[in-house]
């Protein structure tokens, strides 16, 4: 089948963010659903499993929280189901939405907030995984509407800088994707006020590692503040900061 035999042979080597070219993917049902169900997919969805188990263990996931959600086609987005446990996922648990969030292969519900994960998709090029969780110190800063103290962990201005702030709305609607969607212009790591974050990359590993960096900002800055506050380093020796972080890929936001 012409899709799945363009589809790369494992998600776990060079081509885990799964490059398209203009106009490529699963057109017909068939095609999706041969697509689906190829080998390539289907490593995919054991990674997918994986992260939902370390995410789950390290306490990001209470109840069914949190979602993952990676771009493989122009018009196909391998996403998490609702209802299910993200520490207990099989990879027959997963589905197919097309960019419109519409259910196209898998037999579970799809995630109600992947329109959050799409709506950055559609905007950001660059974004092609995005993870959702509630990790809770990151999410304690969510709850209360603030952003986490910035010049005081240099790892944490490399790898997260400015942290987006997404007014609360109705969970799942596309007006709150709509707001999200904005801010994954320019952050690559949201907080959602009132409910938790969500962090994208161009694979999911890498967007699953920003969640991690940001829960640890965040308790490591909560337990800073109990013990007496922080200690900032100067806008000046932040700055020195950006070409490492322009080196990585990360998005510009100076
Ligand atoms: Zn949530």
């Amino acid at each position: 089948m012409k899709t799945a035999k363009k589809a790369p042979e494992t998600v776990l080597g060079i081509d885990k963010d799964f490059m398209w070219a203009p106009g490529e993917g699963p057109q017909t049902q068939e095609e999706i659903d041969d697509f689906f169900n190829s080998a390539a997919i289907h490593e995919l969805k054991q990674l997918i499993c994986e992260l939902g188990r370390r995410s789950y263990a390290k306490n990001y996931n209470d109840g069914n929280g949190g979602n993952f959600s990676v771009r493989v086609a122009k018009n196909v987005v391998l996403c998490t189901p609702t209802m299910v446990s993200k520490g207990f996922m099989k990879p027959s648990d997963m589905c197919f939405v097309n960019m419109n969030g519409e259910k196209i292969a898998g037999s579970r519900r799809r995630t109600s907030e992947v329109l959050a994960h799409l709506a950055i998709m559609k905007r950001q090029p660059l974004a092609k995984a995005c993870c959702h969780a509630h990790p809770p110190h990151a999410t304690a800063f969510a709850l209360a509407g603030k952003k986490p103290p910035r010049n005081v962990n240099p790892e944490t201005e490399i790898f997260i800088g400015d942290v987006g702030l997404a007014p609360y709305d109705t969970p799942g609607t596309q007006r709150l994707a709509d707001k999200i969607g904005e801010l994954g212009l320019k952050h690559d790591c949201i907080f959602m006020v009132n409910h938790g974050v969500i962090t994208w990359a161009s694979d999911i590993e890498t967007a699953f590692w920003k969640m991690e960096n940001v829960e640890a900002h965040c308790y490591t800055s909560i337990i800073a503040q109990a013990i007496g506050g922080f200690q900032q380093f100067s806008d000046e020796k932040a700055k020195e900061l950006l070409p490492i972080r322009d080196s990585l890929g990360f998005v510009e936001q100076y």
